[in-house]
């Protein structure tokens, strides 16, 4: 198949060199179409990352926290990655993992050992996991299907993984069947620049190189039915304006061919790497400023679609982003293969980079409630088939609301139950006292009880 390039490189970079500033009113024009809840263009987000006028910044952030509030309450879904490997056959500039990276000490866990990993976090309350994998050709399709299949089946205790995402590289569509026939939740490809010239430049040597070919892997995923698929950019590569915009289009794209956006968008910032001189000078700075116009933004264009904040950025700037729009964290994370088996987790020769939220699960949990936030371990949507379309269609009119906001006390309740510390737990119940009082929906809010009741007596993963 020849691939064509559907992000419109020329009008863009046109965009940024022109540099216009829209007047108060344009800007306001965006944001009364955009609290509409139904999105908006990539030129109209460049109107919203454009202006410098302090009181439309101010309205930008807040509309931003109303819609993430009306679609997402006060929801923050929970996850932690594991990596898997960090052999690599790439070499990406700003990558630790990168094939020529002489000092990295590589690990590819067996399948004995992921089930150790996994058992771990089942053991701190976790539910739900991000696979990470380097590329390599010895790392086929079904090699990576049998590492999630050994990641399913740990049951430690009251613990289970309920829903693993992947990140992997592109493949092409046999072998994306191959993967989802794993029961494999979202597929994660990260384009890191949308900008070809800058992708050609930083990707330097291996199959990555292929800008198309990975710009389409979302469409090949999807065509092998794999229908929550996530995307993101790596900031820090190019002009942060441009990568929205052009992130917004591949979206666009992903609708106009699949009828479905993508579920996930993910915006690492380059983090320091051991050997990439890159990584410790990015090409672009982007503050923490732009960065909250990023995040902002993006919940503004993409309402539906879930926004994740990493552990690569620290707490103070995570508990602000919860306001602005993001709606999944990962928590208690450590990035090299065997870290978590590791007792003093202190292997800079074999990370990825350098985590910025160095805090336990639990720490991580007390202060989201602190922050007036419910932790969700919820994995009800895609064990009920509400993926892709479906979950768009529930989601769109605000019916995901009524099923998520139990559940994720419900899931909350079980972590309490099963590994809060005392004061996780006294904070916890408090506040899930307070949550419950909020279920309006008398028939949810009966069978609600029920559920709450029968999880307080020993039973688990109940949900709608
Ligand atoms: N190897 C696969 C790939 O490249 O698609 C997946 C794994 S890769 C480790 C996952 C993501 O880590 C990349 O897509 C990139 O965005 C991010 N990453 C790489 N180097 C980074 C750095 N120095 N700081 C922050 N994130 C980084
Ligand atoms: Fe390998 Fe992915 Fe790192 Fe590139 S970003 S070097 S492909 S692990």
């Amino acid at each position: 198949m020849t691939y064509t390039d559907f992000i419109k490189q020329d009008y863009l970079d046109s965009l940024l060199k022109e540099n216009r500033m829209p007047s108060k009113s344009e800007v306001k024009d965006v944001l009364k179409k955009a609290s509409e809840k139904k999105g908006i263009t990539p030129e109209e987000a460049f109107v919203l990352m454009q202006t410098k006028d302090k009181d439309m910044i101010e309205e930008i952030y807040t509309l931003a926290g109303k819609i993430k509030n009306e679609i997402y309450g006060n929801r923050l879904v929970i996850f932690a990655p594991l990596y898997v490997t960090n052999v690599c056959g790439n070499i990406c500039a700003y990558c630790g993992f990168r094939a020529d990276n002489k000092d990295l000490h590589r690990r590819t866990l067996t399948n004995e050992e992921i089930k150790e990993e996994i058992k771990i976090l089942e053991n701190e309350g976790h539910k739900r996991v991000l696979m990470v994998y380097g590329e390599h050709p010895q790392f086929g399709a079904k090699w990576i299907k049998e590492t999630v299949e050994a990641a399913y089946s740990v049951k430690s205790g009251n613990g289970e993984m309920r829903r693993i995402n992947v990140n992997i590289a592109p493949m092409g569509v046999d072998d994306f069947k191959i993967l989802k026939s794993s029961d494999i939740g979202t597929y994660q490809c990260f384009q890191e620049t949308y900008h070809k010239k800058t992708y050609e430049k930083v990707h330097i040597a291996g199959k990555k190189k292929d800008y198309l070919y990975r710009l389409y892997s979302l469409d090949r995923a999807q065509e092998a039915g794999i229908d929550d698929v996530a995307m993101g950019v790596l900031f820090g590569l190019y002009d942060y304006r441009f990568e929205v915009m052009a992130l917004l289009q591949h979206a666009e794209h992903l609708e106009k061919v699949f009828g479905v956006g993508p579920h996930t968008i993910s915006f690492p910032r380059i983090e320091p790497a051991l050997g990439s001189d890159m990584s410790e000078h990015p090409p672009v700075d982007v503050t923490d400023k732009d960065f909250r116009r990023i995040v902002s933004v993006l919940r503004i264009a993409v309402p539906y679609t879930g926004l994740i904040l990493t552990t690569r950025e620290q707490a103070d700037l995570r508990r602000e982003f919860f306001k602005l729009g993001v709606s999944q964290i990962s928590a208690g994370s450590r990035t090299y293969p065997g870290a978590y088996h590791d007792a003093k987790c202190n292997k800079p020769d074999m990370q990825q980079f350098t985590i910025g939220d160095t805090r336990t699960l639990d720490e991580v949990l007390l202060d989201v409630i602190e922050q007036g936030y419910i932790p969700s371990f919820c994995t009800s949507c895609y064990r009920k088939g509400r993926t892709g379309q479906a979950f768009m269609q529930e989601a769109k009119p605000g019916h995901i609301h009524t099923f998520c906001h139990p559940n994720a006390i419900l899931t909350f309740l079980e972590y309490l139950e099963d590994y809060g510390s005392e004061k996780t737990k006294n904070a916890g119940y408090e506040f899930i006292e307070r949550e419950i009082k909020k279920l309006d929906n008398n028939a949810i809010r009966k069978s609600f009880m029920e559920k709450y009741e029968n999880t307080k007596a020993g039973m688990r993963d109940l949900y709608f």
